[in-house]
C-alpha cells in the first residue's frame, strides 16, 4: 500500500502485539526494520518472521526503553546497520491494573518509567539521525484512555498516555525546522497479546462498545504510521489520530445498533 523502500524505522515494543503489527506494514513495504524488546526470545522469532515480508533489513535489538543507555545502543545498532534511521516509533508501552485507593509509589514510578521516559529517550537518542534525514518522522502509540477516555484500574496509564501527547505538541515545535513530524496514534482496543490479559469477559465487554463491532488489529495501527511515515505526510504535525472503530463516539450503549 505504502512504498518506504529505503527508509529505516525503529519500532520500540516492536516484537509483539500493536508494535508487531507497525513492524510488519513497514517491512511490507520495503523499509528496513529495527525492532527492540526485551525478550531475546521474541525478538529472533520476529526477526525471522518480518524477513520473509520485504525486501528491506530487519535486524532486533535487545532494549529497556526505561533505560536511557540502552536506547542510545538501539539507536546506534540502527544506524549501524542501516546507515541512518528515517522514523522513529515510539511504541513499546504497559498497561498494569493498579486501582487508585491502592497504587503504591513503585507502581506509579514504573508505568512512567516505562511509557513517559521511555518515549522521551526513544526519541531523544534517534534525534541526531532523524535530523540528518532530512525527512524525519515521530510516531507516538498513546491510547483513547488518558487523552480521551477513562477506564478504572487505569489511572496511572491514562495519565502516562496523556503525557505522551505533551510531549509531542512541543518536540513538533522544537523539530519542525528539522523537517521532522511528531504525531500520535490513539488505539482504541486492539486484539494483542498485553490486551488479552485482561481476560474474555474484558474483550467481549469491550466488542459491544464499538460501533465499529470488532476490535481492532495491530496492522490497522500500522497502515496510519506507515502513511504517517511518508513523504505526502510531511505537512502533518502534531496531531492525535485516533484508530478506533468508532469506540469513542457512542453517549451510551443505547446509542450502539445492536
Ligand atoms: P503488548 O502486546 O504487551 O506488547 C508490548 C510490547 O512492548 C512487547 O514487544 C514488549 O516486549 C514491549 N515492551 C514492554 N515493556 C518494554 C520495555 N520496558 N522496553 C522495551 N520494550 C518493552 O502491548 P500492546 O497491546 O501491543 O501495546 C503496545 C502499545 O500500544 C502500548 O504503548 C500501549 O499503551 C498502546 N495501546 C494498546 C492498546 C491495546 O488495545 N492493545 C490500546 C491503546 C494503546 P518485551 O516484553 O519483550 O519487552
Amino acid at each position: 500500500m505504502f512504498d518506504l523502500q529505503g527508509r529505516s524505522v525503529v519500532v520500540t515494543g516492536g516484537t509483539k502485539g500493536i508494535g508487531r503489527g507497525i513492524a510488519t506494514v513497514f517491512a511490507r513495504a520495503g523499509a528496513n526494520v529495527a525492532v527492540a524488546g526485551r525478550s531475546t526470545a521474541d525478538i529472533d522469532t520476529c526477526v525471522a518472521d518480518l524477513e520473509q515480508l520485504g525486501s528491506g533489513k530487519v535486524i532486533g535489538v535487545q532494549t529497556d526503553v526505561s533505560d536511557r543507555d540502552q536506547c542510545e545502543a538501539l539507536a546506534s545498532r540502527t544506524v549501524e546497520a542501516f546507515g541512518g534511521i528515517d522514523v522513529v516509533c515510539a511504541n513499546a508501552g504497559v498497561f498494569p491494573d493498579a486501582p487508585l485507593a491502592t497504587m503504591t509509589p513503585e507502581q506509579l514510578t514504573g508505568i512512567f518509567a516505562v511509557n513517559v521516559n521511555g518515549t522521551f529517550y526513544a526519541v531523544q537518542a534517534c534525534l541526531d539521525a532523524l535530523i540528518a534525514s532530512g525527512s524525519g518522522r515521530v510516531v507516538l502509540t498513546s491510547s483513547i484512555t488518558g487523552p480521551i477516555t477513562g477506564y478504572p484500574g487505569w489511572s496511572h496509564y491514562g495519565a502516562t498516555k496523556a503525557a505522551q501527547l505533551g510531549f509531542m505538541r512541543t518536540a513538533a515545535i522544537e523539530l519542525a525546522p528539522h523537517k521532522i513530524t511528531v504525531n500520535a496514534i490513539l488505539p482504541g482496543n486492539i486484539m494483542t497479546e498485553g490486551l488479552l490479559d485482561n481476560g474474555e469477559e474484558y474483550i467481549a465487554s469491550m466488542a459491544r462498545s464499538i460501533p465499529a463491532g470488532a476490535l481492532g488489529t495491530p496492522e490497522d495501527i500500522g497502515h496510519l504510521a506507515a502513511f504517517l511515515a511518508t513523504k505526502e505526510a510531511g505537512y502533518i504535525t502534531g496531531q492525535a489520530i485516533a484508530v478506533d472503530g468508532g469506540q469513542v463516539l457512542p453517549e451510551s450503549l443505547d446509542a450502539i445498533a445492536t
